[in-house]
């Protein structure tokens, strides 16, 4: 007997008749013979109006406060999915991730899981119980209660996947599997029967909500085969794991596209007073994630230092870079906001050197502007202005040619 864990997101489990079906679910494959873990996430778009709620009080709430609230939204799942399962006959229990043992770096809003203690999941599942898992939620060391990120109930599952040895790790959703790019802005896309970890590592990163970065990373790690696939039906999904069966595949496997991006640029007169490293020390230290970076210096010796960020973290970044300008020795500081993020994603593209280029061509012959690139052995990120973020998509798309299988 093996386990396994069953993930469902917000919009699996946003109405009662919905969560109903996930019991179903998670029966049937209790009945296959598997000890059966599920992982919920808040029902609907619960943790968004959460966060509205907050937002009406205070533009900068307090991270540990918004953890506080934002957890409640899966401890309604859970509570509402066992009392489902219990009332179909079902042996369940739920826990949050304080009780299921997810023990969390203190880092709210954005924590990573160092450890689990499973032994109330473990003596759960032994006395034969279908185990209900709050996603997205883990307590610190010294008892606080933090959240993974948005999007983390993921996480949750896969590290729980790899705690439990599980067989195999599944996250349910509202679309069939992972498309070339999201079906919702681009024509022509197509379904993905597999992707490589790194892949799939990479499109997360770049934007593709599919599924939660971290997920992947553990899933790598651990070498969790994880499937997406739609909640309540019975089509296969996407597999992602280590190598890919098809041969041939092609270079480009995805585009992934991210709004919502600001540009920061730092100026100094003299290229010798730049602390660069202190800039990303600070940034970091309050939890501000910076993602492309660009360092110039010009003839007459001035220096220059660009990055982006998402734009809900900018106030943020501001006031950190405002409070430590003394130590960091610049002039001037000037950040350029809607912007977007769009890239193109695929493990052939290490031994294709022509790829970025080819990128960079059907761009400016469709006259979007670059703003910023940056590149990695599978990947290739380009910065446009926002208006052009879906146009730049399309056209990738067709360039790759992606809409052919
Ligand atoms: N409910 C959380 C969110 O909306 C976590 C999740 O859905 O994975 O981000
Ligand atoms: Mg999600």
């Amino acid at each position: 007997m093996g386990v396994v864990v069953l993930k469902f997101g917000g919009t699996s489990v946003s109405s009662i008749e919905k969560i109903e079906k996930t019991a179903e679910q998670a029966i049937r494959e209790k009945e296959q013979g598997h000890q059966v873990v599920i992982v919920v996430s808040a029902m609907g778009k619960s943790t968004d109006k959460l966060v509205q709620m907050a937002e009406q009080i205070s533009k900068l709430p307090s991270k540990r406060e918004m953890d506080m609230l934002l957890t409640t939204g899966e401890q309604i799942t859970i509570s509402l999915l066992a009392m489902a399962l219990q009332a179909k006959g079902a042996n369940a229990v739920s826990f949050t991730g304080f009780q299921a043992g997810i023990e969390t770096e203190r880092v709210h809003g954005n924590a990573r899981i160092l450890d689990i203690e499973s032994e109330r999941i473990r003596a759960a599942l032994a006395e034969n119980k279908i185990v209900v898992v709050a996603g997205f939620q883990g307590i610190t060391h010294d008892g606080e209660i933090t959240t993974l990120g948005r999007g983390g109930s993921d996480t949750t599952a896969v590290a729980l996947a790899a705690e439990l040895a599980a067989l195999k790790c599944a996250i349910c959703t509202d679309v069939d599997g992972v498309y070339t790019t999201d079906p919702r802005y681009v024509t022509g896309t197509i379904k993905l029967e597999q992707l490589t970890y790194d892949e799939m590592l990479e499109l997360a990163n770049l934007g593709a909500g599919v599924l939660h970065p971290r997920s992947v990373e553990y899933a790598k790690n651990f070498k969790i085969p994880l499937e997406v696939r739609l909640s309540h039906g019975e089509t296969s999904g996407t597999m992602i794991e280590e190598v890919l069966d098809l041969e041939n595949t092609k270079v480009v496997r995805g585009i992934a596209f991210e709004d919502g991006i600001t540009r920061i640029t730092i100026h100094w007169s003299r290229k010798e007073d730049m602390r660069v490293s202190k800039v990303f020390t600070e940034l970091a230290k309050n939890n501000v994630d910076v993602d492309i970076i660009i360092q110039g210096i010009t003839g007459l010796g001035h220096g220059n230092l660009s990055f982006t960020l998402k734009t809900a973290a900018l106030l943020n970044a501001l006031a950190v870079l405002e409070d430590k300008k003394g130590e960091i020795g610049y002039e001037q500081l000037e950040s350029e906001q809607d912007l977007a993020k769009v890239s193109i994603v695929g493990s052939g593209m290490v031994s294709n050197p022509g790829v970025a280029a080819r990128m960079f061509e059907a761009l400016t012959e469709n006259k979007v502007p670059i703003k910023m690139i940056s590149t990695s052995e599978i990947k290739v990120s380009t910065v446009v202005p926002e208006r052009d973020m879906v146009k730049a998509a399309q056209v990738l798309h067709d360039t790759f040619e992606l809409e052919k299988a």
